[in-house]
């Protein structure tokens, strides 16, 4: 428990040191049962997964930890479970959907939760929003997000909701506001003396280049291309190129621009980056046209139009692909609860069977024992039911049985359930319950059986029942125990007469 914690709260910039440990914790959780931890295991390789591109097998382990923590109204993975689907959706272009989640993803959060993992949700909702145009909510969003994560001291999401904050703002072309989040940024970074990541440095330099300074840009982005900044941020580093070239050739150094974006492309080539491949050819283009060499351009530009085409189709495929694996994984589930229920149930009356049982007591005493709750149990069978069926006929027994099913179903609540455990005899447990209150629930159902309205089954063959029960006042006893403690009572009950209770 304290590892996967540990694991969860690990900076979003070491996704790609949780994948092994995370695996380890997973195997062992799994071995040992332990299905909260398995299920928040499965959520960090969701996680890394999604944040290494390998979106569709990251969605559907998302997917299957939502409907989990949905099943076990587990809020806080539900919580984190709905922000990896936002990751997801906004993986697969669907923004829409990205919204639907991120907003989930912060309202299952609960009060307790830590100001760092509060500003992490917030903040998938702000880019969510701005994706989907709503910028004033998400710089709302944006800011809130901000406070939390200076309450947390969590420099990294600080800086990276900072980071965020400016790109919208030079995407949507207000560069006063860029200029100032900008700002902000280098005095957070003044401050605490961490290391710009490659997006932000980019993010910075977009913003100069919004005001023409282009030596600026240079400035910021050569230690970049000096391979100063961590060389895993593939898709950063080449964006960084790609700047710098528009940059160069705004400033009317062509050649310079050239090798930029002779780098730019060699490293989308080399990592498969097609996006950002794309744009490199649009900016070739501009070059092109810039040095008066508009036959190429206009080739480099057909180009760059068929690579944006051909890219969409891609990203739709995977998409679909994408969205088709997170479906099936939801059928197969329904479909193994379907039979793990079936195999739970007794095909006559549809109560438990004693299957069920004997897999649910051991956990459930376990569970009374460590809190010191009593569990009653009771064990009911029909009084002299062989008349019925010798007299009348064995589906009048039948239906006989079926209509006691029913009955019982009606007299348990709460925790209490009630089994089928073979012929006419049936188990009743109750958790949390003591004698007196064990005995009192007997009774009632006793009597209710007798008064039921049998005439019209079984004519004036009266239906009674006769029920041995039990109590560990403190839990602490072991199933069989309590059975033949039960069966005991049933045959004292049984032998003083029938069509009674014996407790004690
Ligand atoms: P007692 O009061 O001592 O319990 O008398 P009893 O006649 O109920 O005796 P016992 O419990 O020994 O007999 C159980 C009978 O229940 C035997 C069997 O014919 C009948 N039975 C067991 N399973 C089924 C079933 O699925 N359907 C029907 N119709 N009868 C069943
Ligand atoms: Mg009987
Ligand atoms: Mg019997």
């Amino acid at each position: 428990m304290a590892a996967t914690a540990e694991l969860e709260a690990r900076p979003p910039s070491a996704f790609r040191t949780l994948w092994e440990p995370t695996a380890e914790l997973r195997q062992r959780a799994t071995e040992l049962g332990a299905e909260e931890v398995v299920h928040r295991t499965m959520l960090l390789q969701a996680l890394v997964l999604l944040r290494q591109g390998q979106t569709g097998d990251g969605g559907q382990l998302a997917h299957r930890v939502r409907v989990w923590a949905e099943q076990n109204e587990d809020r806080r993975l539900l919580a984190r479970a709905h922000r990896e689907l936002s990751v997801f959706y906004r993986a697969v272009g669907d923004f829409s959907d990205a919204l639907t989640h991120a907003v989930q993803s912060v309202s299952f959060l609960t009060e307790d939760v830590p100001p760092s993992l509060r500003a992490r949700h917030l903040m998938t909702l702000s880019v969510s929003l701005d994706d989907t145009g709503t910028h004033v909510e998400g710089k709302r969003r944006a800011r809130e997000a901000l406070t939390y994560a200076a309450e947390a001291g969590d420099f990294e999401v600080m800086s990276s909701i900072l980071n965020n904050m400016a790109y919208t703002a030079v995407e949507v072309g207000d560069e006063p506001e860029a200029r100032m989040l900008v700002e902000q940024m280098r005095e957070l970074q003044a401050r605490v003396g961490f290391r710009f990541t490659a997006n932000e440095l980019d993010t910075m330099a977009q913003v100069e280049l919004m005001g023409g300074r282009y030596d600026a840009v240079e400035e910021l982005l050569s230690p970049v291309l000096a391979e100063l900044v961590a060389a895993t941020e593939g898709d950063a580093v080449a964006e960084c190129q790609l700047t710098l070239s528009q940059a160069r050739r705004l400033a009317g150094r062509y050649e310079a621009a050239q090798e930029a974006l002779d780098a730019t492309r060699a490293v989308c080539a080399e990592r498969g980056l097609a996006g950002i491949g794309a744009r490199a050819r649009q900016e070739q283009a501009a070059l092109f046209a810039d040095t008066g060499r508009f036959a190429e351009a206009y080739e480099e530009h057909r180009a760059f139009h068929a690579a944006a085409t051909a890219l969409q189709s891609v990203q739709r495929d995977a998409r679909a692909r994408a969205l088709q694996a997170v479906f099936e994984a939801n059928e197969a589930r329904r479909a193994s609860e379907h039979f793990k229920e079936m195999a739970h149930r007794d095909a006559l009356t549809g109560l438990y069977n004693r299957r069920y049982v004997n897999e649910r007591m051991p956990a459930l005493l376990l569970e009374s024992a460590g809190r010191r709750r009593p569990v009653s149990l009771a064990i009911m069978d029909l009084d002299h039911f062989k008349r019925v069926n010798d007299t009348l006929s064995h589906a009048t027994g039948d239906t006989v049985l079926q209509h006691v099913a029913e009955l019982l179903e009606e007299a348990v609540s709460g925790a209490a359930f009630a089994a089928r455990m073979g012929g006419e005899e049936f188990l009743l447990v109750f958790p949390g319950v003591d004698a007196e209150e064990a005995a009192t629930r007997c009774e009632r159902l006793r009597l209710r059986i007798r008064a039921h309205g049998w005439e019209p089954i079984t004519g004036t063959l009266p239906v009674t029942t006769s029920i041995g029960i039990t109590t560990a006042p403190e839990g602490r006893s072991t199933f069989s125990a309590l059975l033949s403690s039960a069966d005991r009572n049933l045959y004292a009950a049984k032998r003083s007469g029938r069509d009674r209770i014996v407790a004690g």
